[in-house]
């Protein structure tokens, strides 16, 4: 088939790049001019395990393309999918959708022939009405029907969770849209992914669902990880105890600094927002959001207290900037909350991260960036880790101890042993979890 990508973020470049592995022929639209002379040139402009090559491998097969023409990519395409940002609307929280609907617009003078459009980007309940408004009062004749196909992808494993998804789920009752969405995704039809079949409205409101859901379960254990820090108990006992359970399930379930990244935080905000328009509060996940906002800028507050009371005048080594590992996005990372909280305390910031320093100083102000994590470590008077790379999961800690000025480690993501840390005679912090059990 030939597939049309309108927004070559994230999403639209997995998503563009899997579909072409999968045999269609795709064109990949984005304005961002730079973003496509650098996919032209064979480079990425976004970290991802494993994109590189699948990219490579397919603009060789001459079954990927990219443009900032939209015309080049909608005439003739069977299928449009929109992959644009639906980033919080300034002042309330709402999903912006301008990018949605200036897309729409835009393929409405383009389509030729039945097109079916579809709705990647997360977009709230509705949306998919508003976009086929558009569409229908631009161009009245048009032969069309619009889709909703949210994308369920995480960044650090993209192509795999694109590849191998727990389930597809598609917004659509018309039946010639249905055997086209089967049609795209027939590779994983045949593989038997389970493919969910909704109305637009349920499909739209599956995504924000999930989200809401997820965030709700980190927060859950990030305030059962504070209980267990007064009361002498383990968090991470805590989570296989009850993970272990079938009807609560192991993941989602690490105590750490609170969630970030490019979809928890607007999602559940957004869902929350639509929520109370329909006059159904989602009160949960008002909460879980409230929760989650104070706890990123708490855990300044825990690296202050494991320094003694003070960082006035300290240098504090920050490993890991990103909201996740293996991902270079900072977008609303929790290291943006405590790194700036910790300067307005009077401390010293040095940094490392393996891919995010490029967008992290576009971000935070005054902070020295390394180009190693022991390079960081040297001569601070204590060491946090905000990301948990695998990289920092097996540091030398003889190493760590020597370069450290005091032998101060705060964990907020709890890959180091407690008891391991107090016998190499670190005063170590970690969440959730009594100093050296
Ligand atoms: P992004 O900001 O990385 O990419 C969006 C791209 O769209 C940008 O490159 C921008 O230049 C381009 N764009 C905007 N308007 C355009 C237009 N009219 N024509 C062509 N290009 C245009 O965003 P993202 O992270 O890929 O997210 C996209 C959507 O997918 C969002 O709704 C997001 O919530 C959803 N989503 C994201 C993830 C994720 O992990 N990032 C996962 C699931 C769903």
């Amino acid at each position: 088939m030939r597939l049309a990508i309108i927004g070559t973020g994230y999403v639209g470049l997995v998503s563009g790049v899997c579909f072409a592995d999968f045999g269609h022929t795709v064109i990949c639209v984005d304005k961002d001019l730079e973003k496509i002379e650098t996919l032209r040139a064979g480079g990425v402009p976004i970290f991802e395990p494993g994109l590189e090559e699948l990219i490579s491998n397919n603009v060789n097969e001459e079954r990927l393309f990219f443009t900032t023409d939209i015309k080049d990519a909608v005439k003739n395409a069977e299928a449009v999918f929109i992959a644009v940002g639906t980033p919080s609307r300034r002042g309330d929280g709402h999903a912006d959708l301008s990018y949605v609907y200036a897309a729409a617009e835009e393929i409405a003078d383009l389509i030729d022939g039945f097109t079916v459009i579809i709705t990647k980007s997360t977009v709230p309940v509705g949306t998919g009405d508003k976009v086929e408004e558009i569409i229908r009062a631009r161009k009245p004749d048009a032969d069309f029907v619009v889709v909703s196909n949210p994308e369920f992808l995480r960044e650090g494993a993209a192509i795999n969770d694109f590849k191998r998804p727990d389930r597809v789920v598609v917004g659509t009752e018309d039946s010639r849209a249905i055997e086209v969405m089967k049609e795209i995704y027939r590779p994983l039809y045949l593989n038997e992914t389970p493919m969910l079949f909704t109305n637009r409205q349920t499909s739209e409101l599956i995504k924000y669902a999930a989200n809401a859901f997820l965030a709700m379960k980190i927060t859950f254990i990030n305030e059962m990880a504070d209980l267990c820090e007064k009361v002498g108990a383990n968090v991470q006992q805590v989570s296989k105890g009850i993970g272990l359970d079938g009807r609560i399930g192991r993941k989602f379930l690490n105590a750490g600094p609170g969630y970030g990244g490019s979809c928890f935080p607007k999602d559940t905000l957004a869902i929350v927002k639509t929520a109370r328009d329909y006059g159904s509060p989602l009160e949960i996940i008002e909460s879980v959001e409230r929760v989650n906002k104070a706890r990123k800028l708490s855990m300044a507050d825990k690296i202050i207290d494991a320094c003694g009371g003070s960082v006035e005048g300290k240098t504090i080594a920050i490993l890991g900037l990103a909201f996740k590992p293996n991902t270079d996005d900072m977008r609303d990372a929790p290291s943006l909350d405590i790194i700036p909280a910790l300067q307005n305390k009077g401390a010293s910031i040095k940094a490392f991260d393996p891919e995010s320093m490029k967008a992290a100083a576009q971000l935070l102000k005054d902070v020295e960036y390394s180009d190693q994590a022991y390079a960081c470590i040297e001569g601070a008077d204590a060491l946090v880790i905000i990301t948990e790379w695998d990289q920092f999961r097996a540091l030398s800690l003889a190493r760590v101890k020597t370069a450290l000025k005091s032998p101060v480690v705060i964990d907020l993501r709890n890959i180091y042993d407690p008891a391991d840390m107090a016998r190499i005679g670190f005063q170590y912090t970690s969440v959730g979890r009594p100093s050296s059990v």
